[in-house]
């Protein structure tokens, strides 16, 4: 590894990840939310192999299980190493503090942190899939050189400065209502996907990219997957109003 993440530095356990009076937790789905769901369920495939049959984890029981706040430590280790064989979920909705952070306060580094979507934490290179047709509708992709920079350069990466990496929008319709699906953290596409491009469901759109590597955003290898009402709501963290604007995955998966 070129660089070892100071995870120590920055992330701490978390005493309070959830407050049922500040409402740190996903807002319950609303009646239209509710049959979006109902329809994703009946139609959708994994985005990942067997992801119905992943654990989940709150973020907080991970970093208890490895008696680390360190990540780039704990994935050395043989549980680590098996449990991401089998693949597990990290939570959407969650808050995730920072070194010298209080729950409910914004970190240096973003605006909020309520985590987007949820990450399959996995191994890198497994395939993704596309939950539904559709058409491409946004990217992120690392420019070639971009990489090999950051890798000579020794950098260190925090929590938010990697963004997505390689990511894929997806815009899809079901029953006349839009709806997008999001997959963060691929590795370098062969080709460039073109906005617009028609997207078939159960179609590779990609692979997980590396740990701790820019296209991971600096994390161990993992899939951010999220399902968004609107274009807008790409970013991987934000407010409890940014998740009004989200279908957490696992309401369709469990
Ligand atoms: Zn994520």
């Amino acid at each position: 590894m070129f660089f070892k993440r100071p995870f120590e530095y920055f992330l701490k356990p978390i005493e309070k990840s959830y407050s049922k009076e500040k409402g740190i937790v996903n807002p319950e789905a609303s009646r239209d939310d509710k049959k979006l769901i109902e329809l994703l369920r009946k139609t959708c495939d994994e985005p990942l192999k067997n992801a119905k049959k992943m654990p989940v984890y709150p973020f907080e029981e991970l970093i208890k299980k490895f008696r680390t706040t360190d990540l780039a430590a704990a994935v050395e280790t043989e549980q680590f190493k098996k449990m991401a064989k089998n693949g597990f979920i990290l939570k959407s909705g969650e808050e995730r503090i920072y070194y010298n952070q209080k729950p409910g306060q914004p970190s240096s580094h973003e605006k909020t942190n309520l985590h987007l979507g949820i990450d399959y934490v996995v191994e890198s290179g497994l395939e993704v899939f596309a939950v539904q047709d559709g058409k491409i509708a946004g990217m992120e992709i690392i420019r070639k050189n971009e990489q090999e920079l950051f890798e000579k350069s020794g950098q260190k990466l925090y929590r938010g400065e990697g963004g997505y990496g390689n990511m894929i929008l997806i815009q899809h319709k079901l029953a006349g209502k839009i709806f997008y699906s999001l997959y963060g953290h691929l590795a370098a596409p062969r080709e460039t996907p073109i906005i617009g491009d028609l997207i078939k469901k159960g179609e590779i759109i990609g692979q997980v990219g590396k740990s701790f590597s820019l296209e991971n955003g600096g994390w161990p290898a993992h899939l951010h997957f999220n399902i968004l009402k609107e274009q807008g709501a790409v970013a991987g963290y934000g407010s409890e109003e940014d998740l009004k604007k989200i279908i957490d995955p696992l309401k369709i998966l469990k």
